[in-house]
């Protein structure tokens, strides 16, 4: 099939490079053709030609887009010609915090407490509702931590309203978490699900580092009540392709943060660490091929993002259990250039590794 990709970054790169031996074309639409997929596949650029999104319709047997934030009205114009994978119901819902939120009600799914906030009188009140600590988020288009404000102390709720530059927003109760988790799934065209294993997410300053995959000491019960969420809010969009859930690990059990529908940083282990990566099985459920086994080959992997310098990449070349991932990125600060996946056969093998590679990580 020939599949297009609204957007060209590392994600798209990804698909293709899992899509090849499925024997699947592909075409993007990216801003350049200077971007991490341009050269995996067709590149349907605005500096190339002003139709370029009509020109990847064209091409296209199936569409399926890198983020949460493309434009909901062009996926709903381009659907009128061919299939677009997520829906939009999934894109529409997940772009926006306060719609994700209140789905998650409607459907009994524990989240952080929260409150719609659109203007400073508004967080007022919402800090009044939640108390403090509290998170103000920007309900659309954030992304690794930017667009949020913790509030410490009611002194502070003018500047953290002024930092939202008057925009749409919602105010979440500080959550006090054991561990970040996330859980990745996949539905196909025709209902199957296949869940990965939970697996902890370990940020600074807002940007993932490492991913431990899976989460260790994980009760099969707290599996399976992540797949119990994640199962309902597949069906109730009508979702196709991969969906990531992120959620907080609390002493009363699990909260759910947000979602994305889509692969997901988080999901990055399983190109070597499952038997079927997050990319292929994204590109399998939007082309309608069966799905492919979730089950680790490792009983111990981890994930370490390369962020801003490309760093030593050498001593991963050299280790064995380590396989680079580069995405043809210029260095910038707190840029996700890459990322370097760890296999291992025990948590001891796994902690040397990780030790071996301390220079990619925070100090
Ligand atoms: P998000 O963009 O919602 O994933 O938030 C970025 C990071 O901020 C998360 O990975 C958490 O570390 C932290 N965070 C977000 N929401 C909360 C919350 N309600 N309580 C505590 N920490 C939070």
């Amino acid at each position: 099939m020939k599949i297009g990709i609204l957007g060209a970054g590392q994600l798209g790169r990804m698909m293709a490079i899992s899509g090849y031996p499925l024997n699947h074309q592909f075409g993007f639409s990216g801003n350049g053709n200077n971007e991490p997929a341009s050269l995996l596949g067709h590149m349907f650029a605005l500096e190339d030609t002003a139709d370029h999104i009509e020109s990847l319709v064209a091409f296209a047997d199936v569409i399926t887009y890198e983020s949460e934030n493309t434009d909901v009205a062009a996926v709903k114009e381009i659907s009128k010609n061919v299939a677009v994978y997520p829906g939009v119901k999934s894109l529409f819902t997940t772009q926006h915090r306060g719609r994700e939120k209140a789905l998650f009600d409607q459907l009994n799914i524990p989240c952080a407490p929260y409150q719609r906030v659109n203007s400073e009188q508004d967080l007022i009140e919402a800090v009044n509702v939640l108390g403090l600590p509290a998170i103000l988020k920007i309900a659309t288009e954030g992304y690794d931590g930017k667009g949020q404000f913790l509030i410490h102390n009611e002194n502070q709720i003018g500047e953290a309203w002024a930092s939202m530059n008057d925009a749409e927003s919602i105010l979440e109760g500080f959550v006090s978490f054991k561990r970040e988790l996330s859980l990745i799934a996949v539905r196909g065209i025709d209902n199957d699900h296949k869940y990965y294993p939970l697996v902890e997410n370990i940020h600074h300053n807002g940007i993932l580092r490492l991913t431990i995959a899976p989460a260790q000491n994980i009760d099969s019960a707290v599996q399976a009540t992540a797949e119990r969420y994640m199962k309902t809010l597949l069906d109730e969009m009508d979702h196709v392709g991969v969906l990531t859930i992120e959620l907080f690990e609390t002493d009363n059990g699990l909260a759910v943060n947000e979602m994305a529908p889509r692969v997901h940083n988080s999901g990055h282990w399983s190109i070597e660490g499952a038997n079927t990566s997050q990319f292929e099985n994204h590109i399998r459920a939007i082309s309608g091929m069966p799905l492919g086994d979730t089950t680790p080959t490792h009983a111990f992997n981890a994930m370490i993002n390369i962020i801003g310098k490309t760093g030593p990449i050498d001593i991963a070349l050299k280790l064995p259990n380590a396989h680079l991932h580069l995405y043809d990125k210029s260095e910038r600060a707190d840029r996700k250039l890459g990322h370097i996946n760890i296999t291992a056969n025990s948590q001891a093998e796994l902690e040397a590794s990780i030790d071996k590679l301390k220079d990619f990580l925070p100090k």
